[in-house]
Protein backbone atom coordinates (compact mmCIF):
# COMPACT_ATOMS: atom_id res chain seq x y z
CA UNK A 1 0.00 0.00 0.00
CA UNK A 2 1.11 3.47 -0.80
CA UNK A 3 1.16 6.67 1.32
CA UNK A 4 -0.31 8.61 -1.48
CA UNK A 5 -1.88 7.86 -4.64
CA UNK A 6 0.70 8.01 -7.83
CA UNK A 7 0.55 11.24 -9.20
CA UNK A 8 -2.55 12.61 -11.50
CA UNK A 9 -2.60 16.55 -11.90
CA UNK A 10 -6.45 17.65 -13.45
CA UNK A 11 -5.76 18.58 -17.47
CA UNK A 12 -6.00 22.10 -16.65
CA UNK A 13 -5.97 24.87 -19.78
CA UNK A 14 -3.40 27.28 -18.25
CA UNK A 15 -4.60 30.61 -19.78
CA UNK A 16 -2.97 32.93 -16.99
CA UNK A 17 0.68 34.54 -17.60
CA UNK A 18 2.75 31.53 -17.35
CA UNK A 19 3.17 28.90 -16.38
CA UNK A 20 1.15 27.68 -19.66
CA UNK A 21 0.89 24.01 -20.69
CA UNK A 22 3.98 22.54 -21.77
CA UNK A 23 4.27 20.91 -25.40
CA UNK A 24 4.12 17.29 -25.43
CA UNK A 25 7.40 17.03 -27.41
CA UNK A 26 8.91 19.16 -24.46
CA UNK A 27 7.40 16.35 -22.26
CA UNK A 28 9.11 13.74 -24.14
CA UNK A 29 12.12 15.11 -24.44
CA UNK A 30 12.44 15.38 -20.90
CA UNK A 31 11.54 11.68 -20.02
CA UNK A 32 14.59 10.53 -21.89
CA UNK A 33 17.63 9.20 -19.69
CA UNK A 34 20.44 11.23 -17.75
CA UNK A 35 23.85 11.59 -19.71
CA UNK A 36 27.53 11.92 -18.17
CA UNK A 37 28.10 15.87 -17.64
CA UNK A 38 31.47 15.29 -19.48
CA UNK A 39 29.50 12.67 -22.52
CA UNK A 40 30.31 14.14 -25.64
CA UNK A 41 26.79 13.59 -26.72
CA UNK A 42 26.07 15.98 -23.38
CA UNK A 43 28.58 18.50 -24.31
CA UNK A 44 27.24 18.41 -27.93
CA UNK A 45 23.72 18.94 -26.56
CA UNK A 46 24.86 22.05 -24.91
CA UNK A 47 26.84 23.30 -28.25
CA UNK A 48 23.87 22.55 -29.84
CA UNK A 49 21.43 24.58 -27.49
CA UNK A 50 23.73 27.70 -27.44
CA UNK A 51 23.06 27.78 -30.90
CA UNK A 52 19.72 27.02 -31.13
CA UNK A 53 19.28 30.28 -28.90
CA UNK A 54 21.66 32.73 -30.78
CA UNK A 55 18.86 32.02 -33.40
CA UNK A 56 16.40 32.70 -31.03
CA UNK A 57 17.75 35.91 -29.80
CA UNK A 58 18.64 37.06 -32.58
CA UNK A 59 22.11 37.74 -31.86
CA UNK A 60 25.72 36.06 -32.58
CA UNK A 61 26.72 36.21 -28.98
CA UNK A 62 29.32 33.03 -28.41
CA UNK A 63 27.66 33.42 -25.07
CA UNK A 64 24.11 31.92 -25.35
CA UNK A 65 23.89 29.39 -22.76
CA UNK A 66 21.37 27.97 -19.73
CA UNK A 67 21.47 28.72 -16.18
CA UNK A 68 19.89 26.16 -14.15
CA UNK A 69 16.54 27.50 -11.87
CA UNK A 70 13.42 29.45 -12.58
CA UNK A 71 13.88 32.59 -14.84
CA UNK A 72 14.71 34.54 -11.77
CA UNK A 73 17.68 32.58 -11.39
CA UNK A 74 18.84 34.17 -15.20
CA UNK A 75 18.08 37.39 -13.41
CA UNK A 76 19.91 37.11 -10.23
CA UNK A 77 22.85 35.78 -11.84
CA UNK A 78 23.41 38.58 -14.10
CA UNK A 79 23.08 41.34 -11.24
CA UNK A 80 25.29 39.28 -9.20
CA UNK A 81 27.84 38.87 -11.29
CA UNK A 82 27.72 42.69 -12.70
CA UNK A 83 27.13 44.48 -9.28
CA UNK A 84 30.31 45.41 -6.97
CA UNK A 85 28.94 46.66 -3.46
CA UNK A 86 27.89 50.50 -3.82
CA UNK A 87 28.26 50.05 -8.17
CA UNK A 88 25.47 52.61 -9.26
CA UNK A 89 22.39 51.21 -10.75
CA UNK A 90 19.39 52.88 -12.93
CA UNK A 91 16.39 50.76 -12.88
CA UNK A 92 13.02 51.06 -14.58
CA UNK A 93 10.48 50.64 -12.22
CA UNK A 94 6.81 49.87 -13.16
CA UNK A 95 5.47 46.48 -12.47
CA UNK A 96 6.37 43.63 -10.33
CA UNK A 97 9.31 42.65 -12.20
CA UNK A 98 11.09 45.98 -11.99
CA UNK A 99 10.45 45.77 -7.97
CA UNK A 100 12.56 42.55 -8.23
CA UNK A 101 14.94 43.87 -9.93
CA UNK A 102 15.36 46.59 -6.89
CA UNK A 103 14.90 43.84 -4.22
CA UNK A 104 18.06 41.73 -5.87
CA UNK A 105 19.86 45.19 -6.50
CA UNK A 106 19.44 46.00 -3.02
CA UNK A 107 20.80 42.85 -1.29
CA UNK A 108 24.01 43.77 -3.21
CA UNK A 109 24.20 46.39 -1.99
CA UNK A 110 24.10 48.50 -4.87
CA UNK A 111 23.71 52.56 -4.90
CA UNK A 112 20.31 51.64 -6.65
CA UNK A 113 18.06 55.09 -8.66
CA UNK A 114 15.08 54.14 -9.53
CA UNK A 115 12.80 55.83 -12.57
CA UNK A 116 9.27 55.27 -10.71
CA UNK A 117 6.34 55.09 -12.93
CA UNK A 118 3.05 54.21 -11.82
CA UNK A 119 1.84 50.03 -12.98
CA UNK A 120 0.56 49.95 -17.03
CA UNK A 121 3.06 52.99 -17.96
CA UNK A 122 6.11 52.82 -20.40
CA UNK A 123 9.32 55.02 -20.20
CA UNK A 124 10.42 57.00 -22.92
CA UNK A 125 13.96 56.92 -24.29
CA UNK A 126 14.13 60.75 -23.52
CA UNK A 127 12.91 59.77 -19.81
CA UNK A 128 15.42 56.92 -19.83
CA UNK A 129 18.39 58.85 -21.68
CA UNK A 130 18.14 61.89 -19.00
CA UNK A 131 18.32 59.74 -16.12
CA UNK A 132 21.29 58.15 -17.44
CA UNK A 133 22.87 61.46 -17.81
CA UNK A 134 22.18 62.74 -14.69
CA UNK A 135 23.20 59.74 -12.54
CA UNK A 136 26.00 58.08 -14.60
CA UNK A 137 25.18 54.18 -13.47
CA UNK A 138 27.78 51.59 -14.04
CA UNK A 139 24.31 49.39 -14.68
CA UNK A 140 21.22 49.78 -16.32
CA UNK A 141 18.22 47.20 -16.19
CA UNK A 142 14.31 46.91 -17.50
CA UNK A 143 12.06 44.72 -18.23
CA UNK A 144 11.13 43.85 -21.57
CA UNK A 145 7.38 42.81 -21.13
CA UNK A 146 6.53 42.89 -18.12
CA UNK A 147 3.50 39.79 -16.95
CA UNK A 148 2.43 42.19 -13.80
CA UNK A 149 0.88 45.09 -15.95
CA UNK A 150 0.93 43.53 -19.79
CA UNK A 151 2.87 46.40 -20.80
CA UNK A 152 5.73 46.23 -23.30
CA UNK A 153 8.63 48.52 -22.75
CA UNK A 154 10.05 49.33 -26.61
CA UNK A 155 14.24 48.66 -25.79
CA UNK A 156 15.33 50.44 -29.46
CA UNK A 157 17.94 53.23 -28.96
CA UNK A 158 18.83 51.90 -25.24
CA UNK A 159 21.54 49.55 -26.25
CA UNK A 160 22.98 52.85 -28.08
CA UNK A 161 22.90 55.22 -25.61
CA UNK A 162 23.97 52.73 -22.97
CA UNK A 163 27.38 52.26 -25.33
CA UNK A 164 27.95 55.90 -25.48
CA UNK A 165 27.74 56.23 -21.57
CA UNK A 166 29.86 53.42 -21.07
CA UNK A 167 27.04 51.58 -19.69
CA UNK A 168 26.13 47.71 -19.49
CA UNK A 169 22.69 47.00 -20.11
CA UNK A 170 20.41 44.89 -18.47
CA UNK A 171 16.70 43.31 -19.91
CA UNK A 172 14.49 40.41 -18.33
CA UNK A 173 12.99 39.52 -21.24
CA UNK A 174 11.32 36.42 -19.52
CA UNK A 175 8.24 36.73 -20.83
CA UNK A 176 8.65 37.69 -24.35
CA UNK A 177 11.44 35.59 -25.61
CA UNK A 178 8.94 32.98 -28.24
CA UNK A 179 6.24 35.01 -28.27
CA UNK A 180 7.91 38.93 -29.56
CA UNK A 181 10.93 39.43 -31.79
CA UNK A 182 13.88 39.97 -29.10
CA UNK A 183 16.79 41.56 -31.11
CA UNK A 184 19.44 41.43 -28.77
CA UNK A 185 22.38 42.73 -31.61
CA UNK A 186 20.22 45.19 -33.08
CA UNK A 187 19.08 46.80 -29.96
CA UNK A 188 22.60 46.63 -28.36
CA UNK A 189 21.62 45.36 -25.46
CA UNK A 190 24.73 43.60 -23.41
CA UNK A 191 22.16 40.81 -21.14
CA UNK A 192 19.38 39.49 -21.67
CA UNK A 193 17.85 36.47 -19.80
CA UNK A 194 14.42 34.74 -19.81
CA UNK A 195 12.32 31.98 -18.51
CA UNK A 196 10.77 28.84 -20.22
CA UNK A 197 7.18 28.81 -18.85
CA UNK A 198 5.51 31.76 -21.09
CA UNK A 199 5.59 31.87 -25.05
CA UNK A 200 8.46 28.79 -24.98
CA UNK A 201 5.93 26.20 -23.65
CA UNK A 202 8.47 25.00 -21.75
CA UNK A 203 8.24 23.79 -17.40
CA UNK A 204 9.69 26.35 -15.19
CA UNK A 205 13.22 25.61 -14.13
CA UNK A 206 15.58 26.84 -17.16
CA UNK A 207 16.55 30.67 -18.07
CA UNK A 208 18.18 30.87 -21.25
CA UNK A 209 20.41 33.80 -21.05
CA UNK A 210 22.15 35.87 -23.71
CA UNK A 211 26.07 37.86 -23.11
CA UNK A 212 27.66 40.65 -25.31
CA UNK A 213 31.45 40.53 -25.18
CA UNK A 214 31.43 43.65 -23.70
CA UNK A 215 29.56 42.36 -20.36
CA UNK A 216 31.46 39.11 -21.10
CA UNK A 217 35.14 41.05 -21.03
CA UNK A 218 33.83 42.53 -17.40
CA UNK A 219 32.44 39.64 -16.11
CA UNK A 220 36.36 38.02 -16.90
CA UNK A 221 37.63 40.93 -14.01
CA UNK A 222 35.85 39.32 -11.32
CA UNK A 223 36.79 35.65 -12.20
CA UNK A 224 37.71 33.81 -9.04
CA UNK A 225 37.61 30.10 -9.48
CA UNK A 226 36.54 27.33 -6.98
CA UNK A 227 39.71 26.19 -4.96
CA UNK A 228 38.21 22.71 -5.24
CA UNK A 229 38.41 23.21 -9.36
CA UNK A 230 40.49 25.36 -9.93
CA UNK A 231 43.76 24.76 -12.67
CA UNK A 232 46.97 26.33 -11.97
CA UNK A 233 46.58 28.41 -15.52
CA UNK A 234 43.19 29.60 -14.84
CA UNK A 235 42.31 33.02 -15.39
CA UNK A 236 41.73 34.70 -11.93
CA UNK A 237 40.33 39.00 -12.33
CA UNK A 238 41.42 41.77 -10.23
CA UNK A 239 37.90 42.42 -9.72
CA UNK A 240 35.91 41.74 -6.31
CA UNK A 241 34.71 38.30 -6.36
CA UNK A 242 31.11 37.55 -7.37
CA UNK A 243 29.45 36.92 -4.28
CA UNK A 244 26.97 33.63 -5.03
CA UNK A 245 29.05 30.65 -5.97
CA UNK A 246 25.72 29.29 -7.69
CA UNK A 247 25.63 32.47 -9.96
CA UNK A 248 28.38 33.08 -10.65
CA UNK A 249 28.57 33.78 -14.40
CA UNK A 250 32.79 33.59 -15.18
CA UNK A 251 32.22 29.85 -13.49
CA UNK A 252 29.24 29.21 -15.59
CA UNK A 253 30.50 30.56 -19.03
CA UNK A 254 33.87 28.84 -18.32
CA UNK A 255 31.56 25.48 -17.79
CA UNK A 256 30.28 26.22 -21.28
CA UNK A 257 33.15 26.70 -22.94
CA UNK A 258 35.68 24.62 -24.07
CA UNK A 259 37.53 24.20 -20.86
CA UNK A 260 34.20 22.60 -19.03
CA UNK A 261 34.75 23.20 -15.46
CA UNK A 262 33.04 21.01 -13.71
CA UNK A 263 31.07 24.09 -11.88
CA UNK A 264 27.34 23.02 -10.94
CA UNK A 265 25.64 19.37 -12.25
CA UNK A 266 23.70 20.68 -15.46
CA UNK A 267 19.98 20.20 -14.75
CA UNK A 268 19.75 17.66 -17.69
CA UNK A 269 16.02 16.94 -18.09
CA UNK A 270 15.65 20.83 -18.18
CA UNK A 271 18.59 21.02 -20.99
CA UNK A 272 16.89 18.69 -22.86
CA UNK A 273 13.24 20.66 -22.63
CA UNK A 274 14.90 23.56 -23.44
CA UNK A 275 16.79 22.46 -26.59
CA UNK A 276 13.45 21.47 -27.50
CA UNK A 277 11.47 24.46 -27.04
CA UNK A 278 13.83 26.10 -29.12
CA UNK A 279 13.72 23.69 -31.99
CA UNK A 280 9.97 23.58 -31.78
CA UNK A 281 9.98 27.13 -32.55
CA UNK A 282 12.82 27.42 -35.19
CA UNK A 283 10.88 24.57 -37.06
CA UNK A 284 7.54 26.64 -37.04
CA UNK A 285 9.76 29.66 -38.40
CA UNK A 286 10.39 32.75 -35.84
CA UNK A 287 8.01 35.09 -37.84
CA UNK A 288 5.22 32.43 -38.06
CA UNK A 289 5.57 32.28 -34.25
CA UNK A 290 5.30 35.96 -33.58
CA UNK A 291 2.56 36.48 -35.74
CA UNK A 292 0.43 33.30 -34.24
CA UNK A 293 1.18 35.04 -30.78
CA UNK A 294 -0.30 38.90 -32.35
CA UNK A 295 -3.42 36.84 -33.88
CA UNK A 296 -4.27 35.36 -30.82
CA UNK A 297 -3.74 38.07 -28.63
CA UNK A 298 -5.99 40.62 -31.26
CA UNK A 299 -8.29 37.46 -31.30
CA UNK A 300 -8.51 37.68 -27.55
CA UNK A 301 -8.93 41.46 -27.05
CA UNK A 302 -11.66 41.44 -29.81
CA UNK A 303 -14.31 38.59 -27.88
CA UNK A 304 -13.31 40.55 -25.09
CA UNK A 305 -14.80 43.69 -26.10
CA UNK A 306 -17.32 42.70 -28.12
CA UNK A 307 -18.59 41.06 -24.50
CA UNK A 308 -18.51 44.58 -23.03
CA UNK A 309 -15.12 44.20 -21.05
CA UNK A 310 -12.74 46.77 -21.02
CA UNK A 311 -8.97 46.15 -21.03
CA UNK A 312 -6.01 47.47 -19.63
CA UNK A 313 -3.11 49.75 -20.42
CA UNK A 314 -2.26 51.52 -23.21
CA UNK A 315 -3.20 49.81 -26.24
CA UNK A 316 -0.17 50.58 -28.71
CA UNK A 317 1.90 49.40 -25.54
CA UNK A 318 0.49 45.98 -24.98
CA UNK A 319 2.77 42.78 -24.87
CA UNK A 320 1.15 39.93 -27.38
CA UNK A 321 0.93 36.95 -25.33
CA UNK A 322 -0.83 38.96 -22.29
CA UNK A 323 -3.74 41.00 -22.12
CA UNK A 324 -4.95 42.41 -18.82
CA UNK A 325 -9.19 42.72 -18.23
CA UNK A 326 -10.48 45.26 -16.05
CA UNK A 327 -12.50 43.54 -13.49
CA UNK A 328 -16.23 45.28 -13.68
CA UNK A 329 -18.12 47.13 -11.02
CA UNK A 330 -19.60 45.07 -8.49
CA UNK A 331 -18.12 41.43 -10.18
CA UNK A 332 -15.94 39.43 -7.78
CA UNK A 333 -12.51 38.84 -8.73
CA UNK A 334 -12.12 34.97 -7.29
CA UNK A 335 -15.64 34.13 -7.52
CA UNK A 336 -14.92 34.04 -11.50
CA UNK A 337 -11.78 32.85 -11.34
CA UNK A 338 -13.01 29.92 -9.15
CA UNK A 339 -15.53 29.08 -11.46
CA UNK A 340 -13.55 29.26 -14.51
CA UNK A 341 -11.24 26.45 -13.01
CA UNK A 342 -13.97 24.43 -11.30
CA UNK A 343 -16.66 24.57 -14.33
CA UNK A 344 -14.19 24.31 -17.34
CA UNK A 345 -10.55 23.63 -16.07
CA UNK A 346 -9.24 26.99 -17.26
CA UNK A 347 -6.72 29.15 -15.52
CA UNK A 348 -6.83 32.98 -15.94
CA UNK A 349 -4.51 34.62 -13.85
CA UNK A 350 -5.17 37.51 -10.97
CA UNK A 351 -3.44 40.56 -10.66
CA UNK A 352 -0.36 41.94 -7.58
CA UNK A 353 0.10 44.75 -6.05
CA UNK A 354 -2.23 48.46 -7.02
CA UNK A 355 -3.68 46.03 -9.93
CA UNK A 356 -4.92 43.21 -7.33
CA UNK A 357 -8.85 42.79 -7.52
CA UNK A 358 -8.96 44.72 -10.26
CA UNK A 359 -7.57 43.51 -13.24
CA UNK A 360 -7.33 39.50 -14.38
CA UNK A 361 -4.50 38.10 -16.85
CA UNK A 362 -5.02 36.23 -19.48
CA UNK A 363 -2.06 34.68 -21.38
CA UNK A 364 -1.85 33.39 -25.21
CA UNK A 365 0.72 31.94 -24.48
CA UNK A 366 3.32 29.33 -26.59
CA UNK A 367 1.10 26.22 -26.82
CA UNK A 368 -1.58 28.10 -25.80
CA UNK A 369 -1.70 30.55 -28.62
CA UNK A 370 -4.16 28.74 -30.81
CA UNK A 371 -7.33 29.37 -32.01
CA UNK A 372 -9.44 26.40 -30.06
CA UNK A 373 -8.19 27.92 -26.56
CA UNK A 374 -8.51 31.25 -27.47
CA UNK A 375 -12.40 30.36 -28.28
CA UNK A 376 -12.42 27.98 -25.32
CA UNK A 377 -11.62 30.63 -22.94
CA UNK A 378 -13.67 33.10 -24.24
CA UNK A 379 -16.90 31.15 -24.25
CA UNK A 380 -16.28 29.96 -20.48
CA UNK A 381 -15.51 33.46 -19.58
CA UNK A 382 -18.76 34.44 -20.77
CA UNK A 383 -20.72 31.85 -19.85
CA UNK A 384 -19.06 32.31 -15.76
CA UNK A 385 -20.52 36.10 -16.32
CA UNK A 386 -23.44 35.67 -17.06
CA UNK A 387 -24.21 32.74 -14.90
CA UNK A 388 -22.48 33.88 -11.63
CA UNK A 389 -21.84 37.52 -11.56
CA UNK A 390 -24.52 40.61 -12.23
CA UNK A 391 -22.21 41.32 -15.31
CA UNK A 392 -24.18 40.94 -18.68
CA UNK A 393 -22.30 39.86 -21.53
CA UNK A 394 -23.26 40.74 -24.61
CA UNK A 395 -24.27 37.12 -26.49
CA UNK A 396 -22.62 35.66 -28.77
CA UNK A 397 -20.84 38.57 -29.74
CA UNK A 398 -17.34 37.26 -28.51
CA UNK A 399 -17.24 34.23 -30.85
CA UNK A 400 -17.97 36.42 -33.88
CA UNK A 401 -15.57 38.94 -33.08
CA UNK A 402 -12.58 36.25 -32.26
CA UNK A 403 -13.38 34.24 -35.11
CA UNK A 404 -13.84 37.58 -37.68
CA UNK A 405 -9.92 39.06 -36.65
CA UNK A 406 -8.92 35.12 -37.55
CA UNK A 407 -10.69 35.13 -41.07
CA UNK A 408 -8.65 38.47 -41.37
CA UNK A 409 -5.72 38.42 -39.91
CA UNK A 410 -3.86 40.75 -38.58
CA UNK A 411 -1.30 43.27 -39.90
CA UNK A 412 2.75 42.50 -40.03
C1 LIG B 1 6.95 35.46 -15.23
C2 LIG B 1 8.05 36.38 -15.14
C3 LIG B 1 9.18 36.08 -14.37
C4 LIG B 1 9.16 34.79 -13.61
O1 LIG B 1 10.26 34.45 -12.87
P1 LIG B 1 10.31 32.98 -12.26
O2 LIG B 1 11.51 32.98 -11.43
O3 LIG B 1 10.39 32.02 -13.40
O4 LIG B 1 9.04 32.79 -11.49
C5 LIG B 1 10.23 36.99 -14.36
N1 LIG B 1 10.15 38.14 -15.07
C6 LIG B 1 9.07 38.45 -15.82
C7 LIG B 1 9.04 39.70 -16.60
C8 LIG B 1 7.99 37.59 -15.87
O5 LIG B 1 6.91 37.89 -16.58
Amino acid sequence: MSIFSPLSPPQRLLMGPGPTNTHPRILRAMAADMLGQFDPEMTDYMNQTMELYRRLFETKNQWTFLIDGSARAGIEAALTSLLEEGDKILILNNGRFGLLLIEIAERLNATIQAIDLPWGEIASLEQIEAAMLSFRPKVFACVHGDTSTTMLQPLEGIGAICQRLNIISYVDATATLGGMPICTDKWGIDIISAGLQKSMSGPPGSAPMTISERAAHYIASRSHTEKGIANATDHQGTRSRIRSNYFDLAMIMSYWSEQRLNHHTEATSMLYAAREAALILLEEGLEHVYRRHKLASSALRAGLKAMGLKLFGQEEHTMDNVTGIIIPEAVDDQTVRTAMRNLFEIEIGAAFGPLKGKIWRIGTMGYNAQKHKILHTLLALEAVLRHATSFSPSEGKALKAALQVYEKGVPQ
